[in-house]
């Protein structure tokens, strides 16, 4: 059953041909078996599930349920899940049971999924590779040396060894589409505003974007549909209709105008990542597109641009773990301030510290000024190029990392290589575009990503071109050897 999409599942599962109880249990038994060596998931949660299958299967018999009605699902542990471990991947908040369901935990449960346990992450969803949680890298189930990429390691490499059909996962700076592309998956960015963040714990408000984690475009736009939408509790959510994703996608391709990001071409990028990228776009020319190449030319800046306004937004975000209301807290403190020290100290890991530090400069008196005013105005003009280019296109494409999946290890110690990681992606965050990555081809047996970006809301419109080019190739349908 799991080398089969979350769409055929739910054929399955209407057509009677296995229950979601019987899912449920198979996938947990896959979860057991496998994650171990995985470490994909921190908490599994069996009897929840059970129980949420059960009802599932009685709604189903009943003809009252929901869309995704028994289909199992992984919920990055960055969302609060009512009575259930909530980490974050810290060990600040590794005593955190949640007392509420995020936005889209309760949307999606109500929808009928089925949560089968939490995905590990980068500690506060902050790094590309997984090695910072406080729970221990994850593995790439393509290769057990490799990084599955990060922050959404955990949900990526859940999928990505079919332990779920589907994860959600968050994208700050390119945390949904970096291990898609790492991992061979179908990763989905929305616009900032489509789906809540309530419940999301907050790295960098003004980035933070909740997504997918699927096999095909046609299962990401299924979940996204009753995923998506306005919430009075977040103020940054927009309320504009969610269309029908599923409904749109097998809308013809011809005449499409794609462009091509000279920048992404530019630098950094290997060539065998870049010849898959070029056979993609192949594909997309003999269904009718037109390639059309186009400059962005503040988006070299975007790296920078992010490493002052994710810290800053970080440091102040993560301000409210002192010790004192919930999470860690250090034993015996002598003092006030010695509890907010030590309890800070010793819950935080170093990726994080760097980025409190960091942003805590930037934002400090005398360099406000030079540095976040200065990376906010450099995002504005990131913001136009990208707007100026959907004058002429209707979508861009580009490599989503410039290598496949690097060595476990092999960039921990310099966070600026690390960094450069999210070349391609952040650029999306700081305009608050929806991108995707999808698979394209693989290098030496590691998959590659093909990034899709489009304009404001244009959801359904990556959808169906990811979709399009699903229905030409089989990347998609790879399954890592051992896992099949
Ligand atoms: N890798 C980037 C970072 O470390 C992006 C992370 C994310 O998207 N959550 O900040």
């Amino acid at each position: 059953m799991h080398h089969l999409t979350l769409a055929e599942l739910n054929e399955g599962l209407r057509a009677r041909r296995f229950s979601s109880v019987e899912l449920a249990k198979h996938f947990l038994a896959r979860i057991e078996r496998l994650n171990p060596t995985l470490n994909a998931l921190i908490t599994v949660t069996p009897e929840y599930a059970l129980s949420a299958a059960q009802r599932a299967d009685e709604l189903l018999a009943s003809g009252e349920a929901g869309a995704l009605a028994g289909l199992p699902l992984i919920h990055k542990d960055i969302f609060c899940t009512d009575g259930v471990l909530t980490t974050c991947g810290s060990r600040m908040l590794s005593n955190f049971v949640a007392p509420y369901d995020a936005t889209i935990v309760e949307k999606l449960s109500q929808s009928g999924v089925v949560m089968l346990g939490k995905a590990n992450m980068d500690e506060f969803a902050m790094g590309s590779s997984n090695e910072t949680s406080y729970y221990g890298p994850v593995k790439n189930p393509w290769d057990l040396k490799k990084v599955p990429g990060g922050s959404s390691g955990g949900s990526a490499a859940s999928v990505a060894a079919r332990l779920a059909p589907v994860a959600t996962a968050t994208d700050t700076g390119g945390s949904i589409r970096q291990p898609a592309a790492l991992t061979g998956l179908t990763g989905l960015k929305p616009t900032y505003g489509r789906v809540s963040r309530y419940g999301m714990i907050a790295f960098a408000s003004s980035l933070d974007q909740a997504g997918t984690m699927t096999i095909t475009a046609k299962d990401a736009a299924m979940v996204l549909r009753d995923m998506a939408g306005f919430d009075p509790r977040d103020s940054t959510s927009v309320d504009t209709p969610v269309p029908d994703y599923v409904a749109s996608l097998d809308q013809p391709l011809a005449g499409l105008k794609i462009g091509l990001l000279k920048e992404f071409f530019e630098s950094g990028l290997e060539e065998s990542t870049a010849k898959l990228i070029r056979e993609a776009l192949q594909v997309y020319e003999r269904l009718g597109a037109k390639l059309i190449e186009v400059s962005l030319p503040n988006l070299p800046l975007s790296v920078p641009t992010y490493y002052v306004v994710a810290p800053a937004e970080c440091s102040s975000n993560l301000s409210r773990f002192d010790g004192v209301r919930f999470g860690y807290r250090c034993e015996n403190p002598q003092g006030l301030e010695d509890l907010y020290m030590r309890s800070r100290g010793e819950g935080f890991g170093a990726e994080v510290k760097r980025r409190i530090m960091t942003g805590t400069y930037v934002l400090s008196a005398g360099y406000y000024d030079a540095y976040y005013l200065r990376a906010q105005k450099v995002r504005r003009l990131i913001t136009d190029d990208f707007a100026r280019a959907f004058q002429q296109v209707d979508v861009l494409m580009g490599p989503t990392s410039p290598t496949p999946a690097f060595d476990i290890g092999a960039k921990v110690d310099d966070p600026i290589t690390m960094y450069l990681n999210d070349i391609y992606t952040i650029g999306a965050n700081l305009a608050g575009l929806p991108a995707m990555s999808i698979p394209c081809g693989t290098v030496d047996g590691l998959p590659v990503g093909l990034q899709i970006i489009g304009p404001h809301f244009a959801e359904a419109k990556l959808l169906n071109v990811a979709h399009g080019y699903q229905n030409e190739t089989l990347w998609h349908r790879d399954i890592p050897k051992g896992y099949a």
